[in-house]
């Protein structure tokens, strides 16, 4: 990635630091994915998008920029991609998933905030991620507490506009989120300087429509006896979604979507016979974190499906495409966006419901509920997870961990009892 030391430089990057990453990047994708066998042809596109991670995209957003675009940078599955891409702007997701920028957050969030929130303020802070420099604009949200907080810090150093996403799902809450996804085209209006239309945000509607259904093609592969493709690799198609041109991630996916099914058709399995299927549920796996898929997958057992935001919560369910009026697209869009079962709704048996549901419909031997250290929300969710899936004899293992190797081994240990449980 030498090539873009100019472009990191302009970006005000600390190269120096970044440098380190960018060292310990290749070997630890080359230990996950590069190890295994078999991997679908498709996965090259992902592969080489991962080498030049820091380099090629956002040499596309800088490139973007110099042609009057702008680049907003978001947080979470709420945010409506549709909004800015109807406005000719580009989004790009933020979220930290790398040990590397932990410090850099807790030198200014308190110790016990969750690894995501600290890895994003860190990236930001410390200067080491070009996606972080380069958006002109933060779209939070007020999903939960550490996040809401921490956006406050950032807005002293970057633009932030955070969205109110209401907390309960009854009609009159859906109504406001409408309000507040108009309020939000304002925003990106006037950063812009682009008007949102009705043409123009049934377009973008479509565009984010056909990544879901690329997106979901993949994951339907993966309900197959023969599993065409591993949970690892599917998780990378899943994590770089956010940070890919729509339509490119659709084409990308749409044609490994073709390599699974041909897969299935000829038989073809990258697991042997009888490997246990999991899903996964909890707090999303934000990039580079791979560390349960991997400790998972080399203990014998295939994760075939999650239900996280860096997974089904993403693609699942479109946005109605026929509406013929701003205020019909924007109630069409909160209605979308308010079936996603984010713990920090309250109550959330929707979320429970999806889970007992994918987990019939990737015929999964066990479930592993997944809890990112200090997310008291979805900490506080596992119990009425746990427990509906106990009462539906499915077994499942409640983890809680952060983006450190410290409990690695234990991690191990305990996912490996927990597979030769599976019997
Ligand atoms: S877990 Fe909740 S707050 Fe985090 S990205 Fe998903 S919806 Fe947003
Ligand atoms: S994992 Fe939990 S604490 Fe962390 S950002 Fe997501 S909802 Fe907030």
């Amino acid at each position: 990635m030498s090539d873009y030391v100019k472009m990191w430089e302009d970006l005000g990057m600390d190269l120096e630091t970044h440098d380190a990453l960018c060292q310990v990047l290749p070997t630890a994708f080359g230990d996950v994915y590069l190890s295994q066998e078999n991997r679908p042809e498709g996965m090259g596109f992902w592969d080489f998008v991962v080498s030049e991670i820091h380099g090629i995209r956002p040499s596309e957003l800088i490139e973007a920029q110099k042609n009057g675009q702008k680049v907003f940078g978001t947080f979470c599955v709420y945010v409506p991609d549709e909004v800015v891409i109807a406005a000719n702007g580009i989004v790009t997701g933020l979220c930290g998933g790398s040990q590397f920028w932990v410090p850099g957050g807790e030198k200014v969030l308190p110790k016990n905030t969750c690894p995501l929130i600290k890895a994003s303020v860190g990236a930001r802070l410390d200067r080491t991620c070009p996606f972080f420099r380069i958006a002109d604009i933060y779209v939070g949200e007020n999903t939960c507490d550490g996040k809401k907080k921490a956006y406050e810090i950032l807005a002293e150093d970057v633009p932030m506009h955070v969205m109110d996403v209401p907390q309960m799902k009854r009609p009159e809450d859906i109504e406001r989120w409408a309000h507040e996804i108009e309020i939000f085209a304002g925003v990106v209006e006037e950063q812009t300087g682009n008007k949102v239309t009705v043409e123009k945000l049934n377009e973008a509607i479509k565009i984010i429509n056909n990544k879901r259904k690329a997106l979901k093609r993949v994951y339907d592969a993966r309900k197959a006896d023969k599993l065409p493709i591993s949970g690892k690799d599917a998780l990378l198609m899943m994590q770089i979604a956010f940070f890919d041109d729509p339509v490119r991630c659709a084409e990308m996916c749409n044609k490994l979507a073709d390599e699974l099914e041909q897969r299935i058709a000829d038989g073809v399995s990258v697991f042997p016979e009888g490997t246990k299927r999991i899903l996964l549920t909890g707090t999303p796996l934000a990039i580079p974190n791979w560390k349960l898929h991997h400790i998972i997958e080399t203990s014998g057992a295939a994760v075939v499906c999650e239900e996280m935001c860096t997974g089904t919560r993403y693609f699942e369910n479109l946005v109605d495409e026929e509406q013929t009026t701003l205020e019909g697209q924007y109630k069409a869009l909160a209605e979308r966006y308010m079936k996603n079962n984010c713990a920090c709704f309250t109550p959330n048996e929707g979320r429970i419901d999806d889970i007992i549901r994918l987990a019939k419909e990737y015929k999964v031997d066990g479930v592993i509920d997944v809890n990112l250290k200090f997310c008291s929300i979805y900490d506080t969710e596992g119990f009425f997870v746990e427990r509906a899936l106990k009462e539906a004899g499915i077994p499942v293992l409640g983890i809680e961990t952060d983006y450190t190797d410290s409990d690695a081994e234990q991690l191990k240990t305990r996912v490996e009892a927990f597979i030769e449980m599976l019997g």
